[in-house]
């Protein structure tokens, strides 16, 4: 049993208070992703990651957050496309530093922000910044907080495989061939497959303007080429993400079994 809305309050004590299980908080957000997929694909992706995640290190899944900071147009559309529903920086702050800061009170000692969105990394910063003060302050300094966003990385020889004709970026990879895999991989039957836009990476400038300029942002929603994406890429990426987020929390939590190999 992986999942903490699954579980009676004496399990998680036993799991989590006395057997000092890592509780993975997934962060996802509704936006917007292109024609072919549905507005909850940061929350599935990142729900599905922690889930393989816990089930390896015999972790706890805390329930998904669902909603994340406003869509920006240069890394996802942009917040102006119907659906995309957002928080402010100060709500999604509040809110992880509360879900934390509660976690710890509990006795989680091993606590993992995942980060599923690529708008939320400095509010979640900020957040775990704050739960860490708080649960110190409040007697509760052994808690050690441990924050990623789950695709941080990329091996050279899984990109030369996805990507042979270069990556472009995680910033661009939007509704794009990696998230459209992992979809394919996740949850098929979400997948527009016929709906698929034909289109080149896009192209923005170094600045952001406010109001939005919502004129930049190619109006599919999708930020760069969806190309062969596929299941067999997808379940290549989630495996990669899987080890990447294990030997993260390893080293976060001086943990070397968090790093070893299923069975
Ligand atoms: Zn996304
Ligand atoms: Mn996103």
């Amino acid at each position: 049993m992986t999942l903490m809305a699954e579980m009676t309050w004496p399990e998680f004590r036993s799991r989590v208070v006395e057997g000092g299980a890592v509780v993975l908080l997934p962060v996802g957000a509704t936006e917007q992703h292109g024609p072919h997929l549905p507005l909850g694909v940061d929350a599935f992706q990142v729900t599905e990651v922690c889930r393989r995640i816990a089930a390896r290190i015999g972790g706890v899944v805390a329930p998904t957050l669902p909603y994340g900071y406003k869509s920006q147009i240069k890394t996802g559309g942009g917040n102006h496309f119907p659906g995309t529903t957002s928080l402010k920086g100060e709500t999604l702050i509040a809110l992880v530093r509360d879900i934390l800061t509660d976690l710890g009170r509990h006795g989680a000692r091993r606590l993992a922000v995942i980060d599923g969105h690529y708008e939320n990394g400095w509010f979640l910063t900020e957040a775990c910044d704050l739960a860490s003060r708080d649960l110190r302050a409040e007697g509760h300094g052994e808690a050690k907080i441990v924050k990623m966003i789950f695709a941080a990385d990329i091996s050279e020889k899984t990109l030369a495989h996805i990507y042979p004709d270069g990556y472009p970026g995680l910033d661009l990879e939007h509704a794009a061939k990696l998230e459209t895999s992992m979809m394919l991989a996740i949850r098929p039957d979400l997948v527009h497959r016929d709906r698929i836009p034909d289109v080149g990476p896009a192209k923005f400038p170094p600045h952001e303007r406010f109001p939005p300029d919502t004129g930049l942002a190619p109006a599919s929603g999708v930020l760069a080429p969806v190309g062969n994406a596929s299941s067999e890429i997808g379940e290549c990426l989630i495996a990669e993400f899987v080890d990447l987020v294990c030997r993260s929390l390893a080293e976060g939590f001086d943990d070397p079994l968090l790093a070893q190999s299923p069975q």
